[in-house]
């Protein structure tokens, strides 16, 4: 952190900013220039947030931070990649792991149809919500424990792991007894007490960013898991909030490419929730996979018409198997690149 003096801080002023940071357990370096003082304040272990405070004392211009607030999701700590598995399916190792499946399990007989057919296109794992994080309370909610008793079948009868959204703590043991991943949707980003607890749960979490997050908001939320004990964390960028309506949200793609170089985690997109749009998600799924993401998280209906939600961004069985074989051509190239 760097402390930038006012020019006319006086003797006192400054002495009390070394004082600050020497209590706050850091060191104090202290540059004094022709016209004003800089300070810096060095150490891994300090009390940065009571630094950043010093805003607010006598004397002082800026507060400057030069390190990253997030320690243990940086790729500054840890130089190899994380490669994270999920029942036997690795994710980080360099290749693109497609996690596909309806956004709502809405029946036995839906689940089913569509499990069997993206596997037989090619994907990794399935998805599916149980417990849906709806705009409306009047719309559909998701069928909860019976959701996850079928997406269980169909994990059983075609071998893909699971993976299906966590909403509340009060459900993670029993989301956690189904599921081989847990998603901690976008709304939740931010639900400090939903990330402690599933930090303490031996599955790997699948961490989407806010819609309105920063992604230094989403690696310190990451940070809340592995500083809670769970270091098996994939990232998903899954659209922002921008001015923009013609998309239901802006699928960041610099953010993949920028949350890659700043941690070591692996992250996926999801061209679904990020563009809102069924035409958009072939070309989207391309784009992220051409700016280094690890995988994609794709949602897949067996009829989007009559989708319980999500629907105008499902693709449907057709849709997905042609995803697969143009992603399948695309994936050469990007070898050369
Ligand atoms: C979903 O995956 O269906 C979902 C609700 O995602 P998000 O949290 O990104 O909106
Ligand atoms: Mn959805």
């Amino acid at each position: 952190m760097i402390i930038n003096m006012k020019p006319d801080a006086t003797e006192e002023e400054i002495r009390h900013v070394i004082d600050r940071i020497e209590e706050c357990n850091y060191q104090s370096h202290v540059i004094s220039g022709a016209e004003r003082t800089v300070i810096g304040a060095v150490g891994t272990n300090g009390r940065r947030s009571e630094i950043e405070a010093l805003q607010a004392a006598p004397g002082v211009e800026t507060v400057v931070a030069i390190a990253h607030p997030f320690k243990l999701v940086s790729s500054q700590l840890r130089r190899t990649r994380t490669v994270v598995n999920v029942r036997g399916v690795p994710i980080g190792d360099g290749e693109v792991v497609v996690m596909a499946g309806p956004c709502s399990v809405e029946s036995r007989e839906q689940l089913m149809e569509t499990a069997h057919a993206v596997c037989r296109a090619g994907a990794q794992m399935l998805r599916g919500g149980a417990y849906k994080p709806r705009t409306s309370p009047y719309d559909f909610q998701g069928l909860g424990v019976e959701a996850l008793e079928f997406l269980k079948e169909a994990s059983i009868e075609t071998g893909l792991p699971i993976v299906t959204e966590v909403m509340s703590e009060n459900d993670v043991d029993v989301v956690a007894e189904y599921a081989d991943m847990l998603q901690i949707g976008a709304r939740n980003m931010q639900n400090f007490s939903l990330l402690r607890r599933v930090a303490n749960v031996n599955r790997p979490i699948l961490l989407k960013r806010g819609p309105s997050a920063t992604i230094k908001e989403w690696l310190l939320a990451a940070e809340y898991l592995l500083s809670g004990g769970n270091p098996n964390v994939v990232l998903c960028e899954r659209g922002i909030k921008t001015f923009e309506t013609a998309t239901r949200n802006t699928l960041d793609l610099a953010a993949v490419a920028l949350a890659k170089e700043l941690s070591h985690l692996p992250v996926i997109a999801d061209p679904s929730h990020g563009t809102g749009v069924r035409s958009l998600v072939p070309a989207a799924s391309r784009a992220a996979v051409a700016i280094g993401a690890d995988g994609l998280m794709i949602e897949v209906h067996p009829c989007p018409e009559r989708a319980l939600s999500d629907g105008p961004q499902s693709l449907d069985l057709r849709g997905f198997a042609d995803l697969m074989e143009s992603l399948a051509a695309f994936k050469p190239l990007m070898e050369v690149a």
